[in-house]
């Protein structure tokens, strides 16, 4: 007989807490993601996703709980740091070194976190550009590229380093309504081809389409979560329905 194992989760967390000064941002959260899971947040403004996203990804580190990523125990301050290069994160800001090129900014990251040559850099930065559609403005800087086209460079350049794991915080927001389907489209892809991804977004068509699961955050515990038809079509509760029908 064969025993049935369940993948090990990509992501646990376990009672997990935060506070900032006296206020208490994350109130004991309880949630695990599996490998090639793509998992939506969503909820208001200051419930706490970006904060879960940044403990996730090791950039601040919980006051309580476990943070398991990738076999890193993230609660362990000194052992945060191995995370980096194993996770990849695009911010709603692209954040790209105006004087370089995308080739140029895709390269650097590669050349900081994976000590590469220049020439194997190249190489490989080309062909995350290429995965974004963008392998025709490699030479181009970030003015001469369109904010949809901009973060895409940002998702190329978090992508080069095969991390296995991505965060995308609000990637869509500071773009015009017309670029967000350029950008939400590579993130299906990504999707599609298997990535583990944690996705904090207002595009509400995004989570119904892509999201293996939504968790619907209010004032820093989970509120709800279930398949997005559930979410979405069949929310349980009286907060997620009221953010919805805000929001949808
Ligand atoms: P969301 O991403 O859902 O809007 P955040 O996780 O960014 O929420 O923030 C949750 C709460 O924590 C907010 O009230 C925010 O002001 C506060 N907060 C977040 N980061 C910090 C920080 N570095 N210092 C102080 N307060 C913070
Ligand atoms: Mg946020």
């Amino acid at each position: 007989m064969t025993a049935i194992v369940s993948p090990k989760p990509a992501i646990a967390l376990s009672g997990v807490s935060k506070s900032f000064g006296s206020t208490q941002v994350l109130k004991g959260i309880d949630l695990a993601v599996s490998p090639g899971e793509v998992l939506v947040l969503i909820g208001a403004s200051g419930s706490g996703k970006s904060t879960v996203l940044r403990i996730m990804s090791g950039l601040e580190i919980a006051d309580a709980g476990e943070i398991w990523v990738n076999d890193v125990p993230l609660h362990d301050s000194r052992r945060a740091k191995e995370i980096r290069g194993h996770v990849g994160m695009v911010f709603q800001q692209f954040n790209l070194f105006p004087h370089k090129t995308a080739l140029g900014n895709v390269t650097l990251a590669l050349i900081k976190a994976r000590k590469m040559s220049k020439a194997d850099a190249e190489r490989t930065a080309m062909a995350a550009l290429n995965r974004v559609g963008l392998a025709d403005r490699a030479g181009h800087y970030p003015s001469q590229l369109s904010g949809g086209q901009q973060q895409r460079v940002a998702i190329a350049r978090a992508l080069a380093v095969e991390p296995k794991i991505m965060f995308f915080d609000e990637a869509t927001s500071a773009l015009d309504p017309e670029l967000v389907g350029e950008v939400t489209e590579v993130m299906r892809e990504l999707a599609r081809e298997g990535m583990t991804m944690v996705v904090v977004t207002h595009e509400m068509g995004f989570a119904r389409k892509t999201a293996d699961r939504v968790v619907f955050m209010d004032k820093g515990v989970i509120a709800e979560q279930g398949a997005p038809e559930q979410i979405f079509v069949h929310p349980q509760n009286a907060r997620t329905q009221q953010f919805l029908s805000r929001v949808l």
